[in-house]
């Protein structure tokens, strides 16, 4: 009895939905690999959605490509310094947070398209991909859902107004609104 109580315990049932969410340009605004704590700004009811996401369960994810740091341009201590401010500006409502540093065109299986910080993310936290939605204001960032059996959500802010093709499942003005649309589409839980 003890094992089964354990099996089940263990079971998919367990598993949390999550929302991914790319940080340059739709957490934060967009600044070309910002690397100074003074340039964070939080979108603004930000902190207020991922803070409704908690009390529902959810958990707050970023994966978010970092190729600034491949390229030299800054150093990782730099890259958590801002991470730190956004915390800060968030109420800490990130639960875990993802980067690569890959450079672009290289045959990362990290970097975003690729879903590689997703599957790392999901087996680390215990997530359930396909009630969880991939956030993002880039082809890429809906690709990397896509592929990882996430909902995907194009957000209008940062360069998302030039990746409106990216064939997402769903649009929205910013990040408020687009944690607004899995909160209210969710129906697993
Ligand atoms: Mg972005």
């Amino acid at each position: 009895m003890e094992n089964f109580i354990t099996m089940t315990h263990l079971s998919s049932t367990s598993l949390r939905p999550a929302l991914f969410l790319d940080r340059d340009g739709t957490l934060m605004k967009e600044v070309d690999h910002c690397h100074r704590p003074e340039d964070v700004e939080a979108i603004e009811g930000a902190a207020l959605a991922l803070a409704q996401a908690h009390q529902q369960g959810w958990c707050n994810v970023i994966i978010t490509n970092q190729s600034g740091i491949g390229r030299g341009y800054f150093s990782e201590k730099q890259f958590q310094a801002v991470q730190e401010e956004l915390q800060r500006q968030l109420g800490q409502l990130i639960d875990a947070t993802y980067m690569s540093s890959a450079l672009p065109n290289t045959d990362s299986l990290r970097r975003k398209p690729a879903p590689g910080m997703i599957f790392e993310a999901a087996r680390d936290l215990g997530i359930d991909l396909p009630s969880s939605y991939m956030i993002g204001d880039r082809s890429s960032d809906i690709e990397a859902g896509r592929a990882a059996g996430c909902r995907t959500i194009l957000v209008l802010s940062g360069y998302g107004e030039a990746h409106r093709d990216a064939r997402a499942d769903y649009i929205a003005k910013d990040v408020t609104e687009a944690i607004g649309i899995a909160l209210s589409r969710d129906i697993s839980h």
